[in-house]
């Protein structure tokens, strides 16, 4: 079951792993512990990727592990891991290790609740959790590596990698799969969507992200999707919000919705996801996914933030018009049009506060940008947030939605000296 490829059949560049992930599994072994990186990192080295962030599995306990690293902490609750930081502050990086865990079925963990028999079992009474759906609550019961590698969800994203030796371990022919271009959830698919719905959102990310490699879902683990769907409705809705945020920020935004309408998920996964999907056709949202796309293939950051703004902008519009034919004041309807967008559209979701807040200064900035007199110009381009501000009405100018030239006298007043904008609010008047 076990194999072990060596680099000349895998050909992982060793150039393309990031150093701090190399000290972290030196450290470990040297201490007597196993350690590799997995998942996502070797799926994307093996694929010639570059990896965003590396991951570290070893038979080490989080306590253990934290004992080795000056600078680590225990995370997590539901799925213990341990977080080693390197550098500082904006350069700061971090290496997530995680310690292999034993893959429970449900009918193992049903036995545990039930009864209880070995010390393994009542330990996992504990550590593992399932309700009556088949969801696991919890998962924190320590294992050998294979069973670690048969509770991750696909194939390639359960290999192991190490820097050291360069050799991949290969428990369930992730290398086989690689060469074969497919996307194939270990075991029984429809079982594995109901232990964790959210690999269905995954399935569709990978799909997306992978698409123009050649990669496709093997059809075995597509054909439950469409049924499965239903189950999303008992993920909690932070839990829900953080993986759309994900799918649409993987670089592939335009191919997810691809993916979305082939895969029969184009409506009902999560609602703030429907807005995206029936909107990805106006040109708007449209030239918001495709500047999304291109700046993460850029390595440049984005920020939910702006594309969800983006996306509502419809929204915003609409209420506020309506608030001023019926007598409102603009600046009161822009407000409370957002008020009630961000009710409706996002609504109660824990760690929404910075992202609303966000979303509320872009969308104030619009009608601001027409008042180019007096002190305006300069506070504004002071403002923090000035950047995604004009980022967005730059968007609005390429649609159309404004007149070209204000977007780019707003180019140029940004980047002035003084005397410069002094002659810019002169010939604006
Ligand atoms: P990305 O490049 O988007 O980070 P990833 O594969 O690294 O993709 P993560 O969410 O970072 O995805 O998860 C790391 C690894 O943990 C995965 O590669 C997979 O092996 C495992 N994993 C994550 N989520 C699940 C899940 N819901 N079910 C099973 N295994 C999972
Ligand atoms: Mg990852």
């Amino acid at each position: 079951k076990r194999t072990e490829v060596p680099a000349e059949v895998h050909g992982i560049d060793p150039s393309l792993v990031d150093h701090r992930a190399v000290d972290v599994v030196r450290t470990l072994k040297d201490a007597g512990f196993e350690a590799y990186i997995v998942g996502g990192a070797v799926r994307d080295l093996l694929l010639g990727l570059n990896p965003k962030d590396f991951d570290v599995a070893t038979n080490a306990t989080p306590e253990q592990v934290k004992g080795l690293f000056r600078r680590a902490f225990i995370i997590g609750k539901r799925f213990r891991i341990v977080h080693v930081v390197y550098g500082h502050g904006k350069e700061s990086d971090v290496i997530e290790v995680s310690t292999f865990r034993a893959f429970l079925d449900n009918s193992a963990a049903e036995q545990v609740s039930g009864n209880e028999k070995t010390s393994r079992r009542a330990l996992a009474g504990v550590q593992h959790a399932v309700d009556a759906s088949g969801r696991v609550l919890r998962d924190n019961v320590w294992g050998p590596q294979d069973e670690d590698a048969t509770r991750r969800d696909f194939t390639l994203n359960a290999m192991y990698y190490d820097p050291e030796t360069q050799i991949v371990v290969d428990y369930h022919h992730g290398i086989e799969d690689a060469k074969k271009k497919l996307l194939r959830m270990i075991g029984d698919p429809a079982t594995r969507y109901r232990e964790d719905p959210v690999r269905i959102i995954r399935a569709v990310r990978f799909a997306a992200k992978l698409g123009d490699l050649g990669f496709a879902l093997e059809l075995k683990t597509a054909a439950p999707l469409v049924q499965s769907q239903a189950l999303l409705a008992d993920v909690p809705q932070s839990r829900m919000f953080d993986e759309v945020l994900k799918l649409l920020q993987t670089g592939h935004a335009l191919a997810t919705i691809d993916q979305l309408h082939k895969l029969g998920l184009s409506q009902g996964i999560y609602p703030l996801l429907d807005v995206v999907v029936e909107r990805a056709d106006t040109d708007f949202v449209h030239a918001a996914l495709s500047d999304t796309d291109r700046r993460v293939r850029e390595g440049k950051p984005v920020a939910p933030s702006f594309l969800l703004a983006c996306v509502l902008w419809e929204d915003v519009r609409a209420g506020w018009n309506r608030r001023m034919q019926s007598g409102e004041l603009p600046l009161p309807a822009l407000y409370e049009a957002i008020d009630d967008t961000l009710d409706q559209r996002i609504g109660d979701i824990s760690g929404r506060g910075k992202l609303a807040a966000d979303m509320r200064e872009i969308w104030v900035m619009q009608p601001r940008f027409e008042k180019r007199t007096g002190r305006v110009p300069d506070s504004m381009v002071a403002q923090l947030r000035f950047r995604a501000g004009f980022d967005f009405l730059w968007l609005r100018a390429e649609v159309g939605e404004v007149d070209e030239a204000l977007a780019e006298w707003w180019q140029e007043y940004s980047t002035a000296d003084e005397q410069r904008r002094y002659d810019l609010l002169e010939q604006a008047r």
